[in-house]
């Protein structure tokens, strides 16, 4: 049940305060910030060979960036800390997996619900320290990623009605991971890269489960990724429609992430930013990537093109996707710093 009548948490109301002053700031990517330490398999698994470690899986763990939450938490915790002395307001869980579906991969089902209530608690004790340094209010939103399944499309081209996971384990599996998250003390749910808005709406239902557990209504932010040349997500849905599928869920923001550099989300954004009733949210990639998949685009340009979005009225939180540093969210926070927040129409 999506019962919107709950009483709303503390940090809620100071969220919508805040948005109301100013342009907020979301981090940057943490795949890139991972990926630079350059960490091997037994730094993964935290082990340094055969110990007796609590991590007990048959499968290579290398790549499986969420489980850094329990075997690398200081190094975690620093990413949080340096996006946020950037000039994050908010900042995001490392938990885009964390969910029963995507860490089947890996063979760590079983440590799911850990995995973010953890990762919300350091990416907390991060923004305290943060909000210690220099007095600024900080939050922490709970990362819902896509899982590698889709609930609205076969994978299998000989088998169109076929399906590798339902509404019902979707909303299952989202389930644990909203738990956690809301266990670990998240201020925010953020389901993002959304590719599918079956998927979405599952992971929707799933927070409004655990929210009326919880006796409290958490700010939802719903973020889409548009994956063809013709502005469609994969399921097939223009901004627009995107936005009448998920409305009903009173988003704190709903926008726009991942797939596309800033130039080419300009005209998707703009659409949804014509419909949508709630704030506007968007975090590009750096730019396309290149041959290699690497993602050229500095911290100057990324931030003048988004500073664009804010110029026209667009946006209400802004930050960045893949390819982005601590360097872009702190370019970003000081090229949107002289326009108003986008007004929410009526
Ligand atoms: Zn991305």
């Amino acid at each position: 049940m999506i019962n919107l009548r709950l009483p709303r948490t503390e940090a809620f109301a100071r969220l919508e305060a805040l948005s109301r002053e100013r342009i907020l700031i979301l981090d940057g990517a943490m795949g890139t910030q991972i990926q630079s330490l350059g960490l091997s398999e037994e730094d993964y698994t935290g082990c340094g060979g055969g110990c007796a470690c609590h991590i007990h899986s048959d499968k290579p763990q290398k790549g499986n960036n969420d489980l850094l939450i329990l075997t690398q938490p200081e190094a975690i915790e620093e990413i949080h800390l340096r996006y946020a002395r950037a000039g994050a307001d908010i900042v995001e869980t490392n938990t885009f997996s964390s969910t029963t579906i995507a860490q089947a991969d890996y063979g760590m089902e079983d440590k799911v619900f850990e995995l973010n209530r953890e990762g919300a608690r350091l990416a907390r004790r991060a923004m305290d320290r943060a909000e210690a340094e220099d007095g600024r209010a900080r939050f922490v939103a709970g990362a819902v990623g896509p899982t590698n399944r889709t609930a609205s499309i076969s994978p299998d081209v000989n088998d169109p009605g076929y399906r590798a996971v339902t509404f019902d384990d979707l909303r299952r599996a989202y389930g644990e991971q909203v738990r956690g998250l809301i266990a670990g003390g998240s201020d925010l749910i953020l389901i993002e890269t959304i590719f599918d808005t079956l998927n979405a709406k599952a992971a929707i239902f799933a927070c409004f489960e655990a929210f009326a557990e919880h006796g409290a209504r958490l700010p939802v932010m719903i973020s889409g990724t548009i994956t063809d040349a013709s502005g469609r997500t994969l399921s097939g849905q223009t901004p627009t429609a995107f936005w009448y599928s998920v409305q009903h869920a009173q988003p704190f923001t709903v926008g726009l992430n991942c797939a596309l550099g800033a130039a080419a989300m300009r005209p998707h954004l703009a659409e949804l930013s014509a419909v949508a009733d709630t704030r506007i949210c968007a975090y590009p990639n750096a730019g396309l990537p290149n041959a290699f998949g690497q993602y050229d685009e500095g911290p100057e340009d990324t931030a003048r093109q988004v500073a664009d979005f804010a110029r026209e009225g667009l946006v209400n939180v802004v930050g960045g996707c893949c390819g982005t540093t601590p360097e872009h969210i702190r370019a970003i926070a000081e090229a949107v710093r002289p326009f108003a927040p986008r007004k929410i129409p009526a």
